[in-house]
């Protein structure tokens, strides 16, 4: 199915320490073949139960996830250097999105449709085999977005984690056999992106991709999925503005910026990298930030103090410095602190003074890295905003309710927030205008996106 199919094993390391906690082996394209089979005889059992049983099974699964809270996000800390606190956020909210899949699995409705001669209704039906691809800096919960909600819409899930970050995946697949769910039912193929991704995405059994990831690559998935028209939902890269006017709470704002972009160490699609503060507070604001950016905890993911921890990889620290250690003299820069010694570490960094067009500003870094740039009005600020080729998320901080709304009305991205940073609850839908996606997931609509809608016509005329 795909073009390379080397067998292999992947390394997992501690990303906090750079020691090696596993090696797993990699799925090659014939493994891929044999999981699709598997999955697509476990599916048409699966779609064929009541949908009462389906509801109590996923139920029991996210009561089995609940029993093991601690250890899935201890192993979240371990692969992925989540702080401790996180990762329990993460594995409750798989736990959740689970229990609210199951509730959507008896309320996944068609229509009826008033038309002349007879009766018209729809129906959701499953696709079958589902593909999720999941990235490396959610690899908990992202899996859980793309796998519950297709489960419970009556379909079998493939996931690939990311290459470093297999092993929460692998463990949620052991606890949905043990709450009861069939087997081939829900599979995890870790592996390389080009070999059991690419071998998924190719794959004529498998009806839809759920790709997370960097744009670059949704690109590439996507103009594969073309010759298929297989259906695909991509969640893709951010760069996502804070806005602040002058007449914000400007203590809250400074004192919530921090964590808006240094949570899992900047490597967070919603981010808030881009600080747009109005001009006439500019100076005030970056003295009020740069204490709040100083005193985030930085360290040990394990510790229950700990804000920030580590980034995920060697790779991706050298990418992080190539987009600070090329700026010109005269930026202002505040730093946090980090500690030295082994794993992959990189300080809270805020940058004043860059150039509104320079990559650090408009460009997805994917680390702690923030840059504070000025704006001169409203319509400046949404301008501003805008200048991305992204449109996932966006903050907005003002004390006035109607500047909130018409700002809010100006920004393209999928997810704001007002006098917040919150984007991401398991009730609400999620995801990107522009080239930050296609699609949404989680909310209300989240069962349906994993359906076709069949229309059916009866003659009351014969
Ligand atoms: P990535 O694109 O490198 O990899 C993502 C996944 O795709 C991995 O599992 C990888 O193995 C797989 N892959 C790579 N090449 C492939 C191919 N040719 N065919 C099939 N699969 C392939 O992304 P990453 O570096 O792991 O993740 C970081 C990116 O994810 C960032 O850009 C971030 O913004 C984005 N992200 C977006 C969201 C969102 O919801 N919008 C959420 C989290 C992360």
């Amino acid at each position: 199915m795909s073009q390379q199919s080397a067998p292999h094993s992947l390394d997992i390391l501690n990303p906090a320490t750079a020691e090696v906690i596993a090696t797993v082996p990699a799925a090659t394209a014939a493994d891929v073949d044999a999981a699709v089979a598997r999955a697509a005889t476990a599916q048409r059992v699966w779609a064929a139960a009541a949908p009462a049983d389906r509801a109590r099974l996923l139920r029991r699964f996210a009561a089995v996830v609940d029993e093991h809270i601690e250890e899935l996000a201890l192993s979240e800390v371990r692969e992925a250097g989540h702080t401790i606190g996180n990762a329990r956020w993460e594995a409750g909210n798989v736990r959740d999105l689970l229990d609210y899949c199951a509730g959507g699995v008896e309320r996944l409705l068609g229509r009826q449709i008033p038309v002349a001669g007879g009766i018209d209704f729809t129906v959701l039906e499953p696709l079958g085999v589902i593909g999720v691809i999941a990235p490396w800096n959610f690899p908990m919960p992202i899996a859980a977005w793309g796998a519950a909600p297709a489960l419970a819409a009556g379909n079998a899930v493939l996931l690939k984690p990311a290459e470093t970050t297999p092993l929460t995946a692998l463990r949620l697949a052991e606890l949905a056999l043990e709450a009861g769910l069939p087997a081939g039912l829900f599979q995890v193929l870790p592996g390389e992106g080009p070999v059991a991704g690419a071998a998924l995405v190719d794959h004529p059994g498998v009806a839809k991709i759920v790709f997370t990831g960097s744009t670059r690559t949704g690109k590439h998935i996507m103009t594969r999925c073309a010759d298929r028209v297989k259906r695909l939902t991509l969640e893709l890269g951010g760069k996502s503005p804070n806005v602040v006017f002058a007449d914000a709470d400007l203590e809250a704002a400074a004192a919530a910026a921090p964590m808006s972009f240094l949570d899992n160490a900047g490597q967070d699609c919603c981010a808030r990298t881009r600080i747009l503060v109005e001009r006439t507070v500019h100076d005030r604001f970056l003295d009020l930030l740069a204490p709040a950016v100083a005193a985030v905890v930085v360290g040990d993911p394990s510790d229950e103090k700990t804000q920030m921890g580590p980034l995920i990889s060697a790779v991706q620290r050298e990418r992080v410095s190539g987009f600070v250690d090329v700026l010109p003299d005269g930026v202002r820069t505040i730093l946090g602190s980090a500690p030295d010694g082994p794993g992959f570490w990189y300080p809270p960094t805020v940058l004043a003074g860059v150039s509104p067009d320079a990559p650090v500003a408009v460009d997805e870094v994917f680390g702690p890295v923030a840059v504070v740039l000025p704006f001169d009005d409203e319509a400046d600020a949404v301008r501003l905003a805008n200048a991305t080729e992204y449109g996932l998320a966006g903050s907005i901080w003002t004390r006035d309710v109607a500047r909130a709304l018409r700002v809010g009305q100006g920004l393209r991205a999928g997810n704001l927030s007002v006098n917040s940073h919150s984007s991401v609850r398991y009730a609400t839908p999620f995801g990107g205008y522009k080239q930050s996606g296609l699609g949404r997931e989680l909310g209300p609509d989240a069962l349906a996106a994993f359906t076709e809608t069949k229309n059916v016509f009866i003659s009351t005329e014969a």
